[in-house]
């Protein structure tokens, strides 16, 4: 037995595998509108249990229902792989400019349309057909698996921290893997280990009780000019935060990571395009990626005060506003970095009032070092020979949930098109990208079994 009967099976069942994905994408659960989500649990309880699953449940919490099962390996000593996925999808609006009716999945030009297939029904059913093939042509798992798919991915996930605090025991695994996304345009994946963390707020100035007249001018204290002045204050001529002890605990990229930096693309005038920008403050690829991933950011979101309407008015606002974020890097911690800044404002000006968002996202990330990365990455390039790995992506997701909750590592591997337009009319999920997926989950089952002969790479 191998994973190439393992291969062939999935091979086989191709055809019935996309009548699946059409009746899991049917089935309308658009968390935003509460819209067929409970259904599609139903369906998913149901499809679980025929895998065999044992403790399938469909979890209610205070919002949407997450749905659980297991399937133990006979293999003692078997490691244990947590699938996480969402069955919810965004609404489907504007309904008008979808070719195909969303929630009537088609297949054209060898991709499915529909809402979801993508994002993320067709991902996470890839993990469930590898498992399914397993059973079949080799009679078990390598690994145990535990399948945990949530119903409001696509408005947050509120309820998925808590739910996880309070099942520690029932979700354990050696780690999580997630699908989701699109491959880069290259297509092929690009493997993440983590997240940014971000911390939003507010800083404002009232200085008056009203707008006065500019012949106030250096008269009385100008708001807008008193935030500019201490903005300047706290990023320097090179975009360096001058906080005091704000890059303490910023930890630096290991050797490794430094290498895989090197592996990936860097187009400096492609970037550009992108941004639609003229200049770039970070020009080389060790220092684009080194800021994108390792590194903790200061920005402004925007800024008003006064007025800012056609033509003039001369006048001296009462009061400014500046919106900020502070994107967290791995070993930042938000409420200490929260107290820091609020010390250096009201150093600067005690007037200035701090408004922290609630509930900032903490940061996550997986060290590509540990051996099961290794052998993840191993599988996905068996599969997608140019896989690159990325440290950590520039932007949010809640991976913290499993690495700082759980204390399990977390890997996400995009299984979708890099044209899936998720999120958007006509969502599509190639059918190979699809069949691919279920490939590269079977081969992560098999690398993670045989996870102590897994080569450096
Ligand atoms: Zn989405």
């Amino acid at each position: 037995m191998s994973l190439a009967d393992v291969y062939a099976h999935l091979k086989a069942h191709e055809a019935e595998d996309l009548e699946l994905l059409k009746k899991l994408v049917a089935q309308p659960s658009v968390s935003a509108r509460n819209m067929g989500v409970t259904d599609c649990a139903e369906l998913l309880r149901g499809l679980l249990t025929g895998l065999g699953c044992t403790n399938v449940n469909v979890f209610s919490t205070p919002t949407k229902p997450l749905v659980f099962g297991e399937l133990r390996s006979k293999k003692p000593g078997a490691k244990t792989v947590l699938f996480y996925g969402h069955y919810d999808t965004q609404p489907p609006e504007p309904e008008e400019e979808w070719l195909t009716p969303p929630f009537e999945p088609t297949v054209k030009d060898g991709r499915l349309y529909g809402l979801g297939t993508a994002d993320n029904k067709g991902q996470f059913l890839a993990h469930i057909l590898a498992v399914r093939s397993w059973l079949a042509a080799a009679g078990d798992v390598p690994v145990s698996v535990k399948f945990i798919l949530d119903g409001e991915e696509e408005s947050g996930s509120p309820s998925l921290p808590d739910f996880v605090r309070a099942h520690r025991e029932l979700l354990a695994a050696d780690f999580v893997y997630n699908s989701d996304g699109p491959m880069n345009a290259g297509d092929f994946p690009e493997i993440k280990l983590g997240s940014r963390g971000d911390l939003s707020f507010e800083l404002s100035l009232t200085t008056a009780t009203h707008q006065n007249h500019s012949k106030t001018g250096q008269l009385i204290p100008n708001p807008a000019i008193e935030l500019c002045r201490l903005i300047a204050a706290i990023v320097d001529e090179n975009g360096r935060v001058t906080i005091p002890h704000f890059y303490d605990d910023v930890l630096q990229p290991t050797d490794y990571e430094s290498r895989i930096i090197d592996e990936l693309e860097f187009d400096a005038e492609a970037l550009k395009k992108i941004y639609g920008t003229k200049k770039l403050e970070k020009n080389d690829k060790q220092s684009y990626y080194r800021q994108l991933m390792f590194m903790p950011t200061f920005t402004i979101n925007g800024m008003s005060g006064g007025y800012t309407g056609p033509g003039h008015k001369t006048c001296v606002p009462h009061k400014a506003f500046v919106r900020c974020d502070v994107r967290l890097v791995l070993n930042m911690d938000p409420e200490k970095v929260a107290r820091q800044i609020t010390d250096f404002v009201h150093a600067f000006d005690p007037e200035i009032a701090v408004t922290f968002e609630p509930h900032p996202m903490l940061p996550s990330r997986t060290p590509a070092e540990l051996p099961v990365c290794q052998a993840v990455i191993g599988a996905v390039r068996s599969v997608y020979p140019k896989a690159v790995i990325h440290a950590s992506s520039g932007g949010s997701t809640p991976g913290y949930v499993w690495t700082d909750i759980m204390k399990t590592p977390c890997l996400l591997v995009p299984y979708g098109n890099a044209d899936q337009t998720n999120h958007s009319p006509n969502e599509n999920l190639r059918l190979d990208c699809y069949y691919n997926g279920a490939k590269v989950s079977a081969a992560v089952i098999d690398a993670v079994a045989n996870m102590d002969h897994t080569v450096f790479r």
